[in-house]
């Protein structure tokens, strides 16, 4: 029998980690089978990402240019998804979170009348300005979608404040941990190799590890980043590692701490390296979204260099801080956790607040049940 085709769309790196699981569960399915898209969008990082689970994109739609504008990258896949959609005839299309590359797929999806999910429905910062566009994108998603898989009950409630169907959503943990466990297990079982791609560190200071690139925090913001972490490696005795996204606007405002001594500025770093280093560290800076569900599923603290989060679980459970992007307030935040041992000892209790793992095989069951039995779409709207 043929299986039922799942169309799997990813642009970025979380993406590619957060929906590998997913597509893994849906190779080994009776009844069904994924075909993995890549938009191009974060091409190399999405492909290295999804390397490390044994995948790579069926179709490559290499649609990044060179200085591309979000604006410019939802004008060229909206075609080329739909085209493929209409060709494909797929059972369901999944996306997952809030990039542009989500977006358009889900907007493809709606315009030739294919069945959209969205994964990691529900997260909200309350705030459309921030994360921009990515507020704007998942709410938009969230009207689109016919299956809506919330990782935790209050993302769940989100959805259902903004008028969603109660009998289309399902809170089914988060696929992220599927993903982390996945990789843990080949580090502990395999050996961590991925040691070899990290600078040498001095084991008697504690490590900070740092990931900033969110487009909110470009410009002024990561320069001021920049400024508390050369005050905390000069002034605090500790170790920084800090893989740099390759964007022209992070690489210019980290540039400086290149010659600041304990500060490691890295390339990005493969997810299995990276979720090596994160487990040696004493905590992690970030404004990265991903790192915040990871941080205290390894149990270590996370201050978050945003003034909002739509992952505010983990403030409520104390494994995270809101420390905002002012370089007093990072070193202020930064020092006061080094230094009280109560409150790193707390806030280094390893927690699930963005859902557990077990997601994927819960999804891919709903799925199944949902679209298990179509073969190929036979109506699709007339879009053309
Ligand atoms: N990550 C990685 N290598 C790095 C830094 C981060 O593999 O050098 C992983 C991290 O573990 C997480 C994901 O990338 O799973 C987060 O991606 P990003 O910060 O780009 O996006 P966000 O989570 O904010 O959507």
């Amino acid at each position: 029998m043929q299986r039922g085709l799942v169309v799997c769309v990813v642009g970025t790196r979380p993406e590619a980690v957060k929906l590998a699981p997913i597509v893994l569960a849906l190779k080994d399915h009776p009844r069904l089978a994924p075909l993995l898209v890549s938009t191009g969008q974060h091409r190399e990082l999405v492909g290295e990402a999804l390397a490390d689970f044994a995948l790579a994109p069926d179709i490559d739609l290499e649609l990044m240019r060179v200085a591309q504008r979000p604006v410019d990258l939802l004008a060229a896949a909206l075609p080329r998804l739909a085209d493929l959609y209409a060709a494909r005839r797929p059972a369901a299309v999944v996306v997952q979170g809030d990039t542009i590359s989500a977006l358009a797929a889900a907007q493809a999806a709606a315009l030739t009348g294919t069945p959209l999910v969205h994964v990691e429905a529900g997260l909200r910062s309350g705030d459309v300005t921030a994360p921009f566009p990515e507020e704007h994108n998942r709410r938009l998603i969230a009207q689109l979608a016919d299956r809506h898989f919330a990782p935790t009950s209050s993302a769940r409630d989100a959805l259902l404040r903004e008028g969603i169907a109660a009998d289309t959503i399902e809170v089914t943990g988060n696929t992220g941990i599927d993903a982390l466990r996945i990789i843990e297990h080949s580090l502990d079982t395999a050996g961590d190799k991925t040691r070899s791609m990290l600078p040498r560190l001095d084991a008697a200071r504690p490590l900070l590890v740092v990931t900033a690139h969110r487009r909110e925090n470009h410009g002024a913001p990561l320069v001021r980043i920049a400024a508390a972490l050369a005050e905390l490696a000069v002034n605090d005795g500790v170790e920084i590692v800090l893989p740099v996204h390759p964007h022209p606007a992070v690489e210019a405002a980290f540039a400086p701490l290149a010659s600041v001594p304990y500060i490691h500025l890295v390339p990005p770093l493969s997810y299995p390296a990276f979720i090596g280093l994160l487990r040696r560290a004493t905590a992690v800076l970030t404004d990265s979204g991903g790192v915040q569900e990871e941080a205290p599923a390894l149990g270590v603290p996370a201050l978050v260099l945003r003034d909002v989060t739509e992952r505010d679980e983990g403030l409520a459970t104390g494994n995270a801080r809101l420390v905002g992007t002012e370089t007093a307030t990072i070193v202020a935040a930064t020092r006061a956790l080094l230094d009280d041992r109560i409150l790193l000892a707390r806030m280094s209790e390893p927690a699930l607040p963005y859902g557990a793992g077990h997601a994927a095989p819960r999804i891919v069951a709903s799925l199944d049940r949902l679209f298990g039995r179509v073969q190929a779409r036979a109506e699709l709207f007339e879009y053309a």
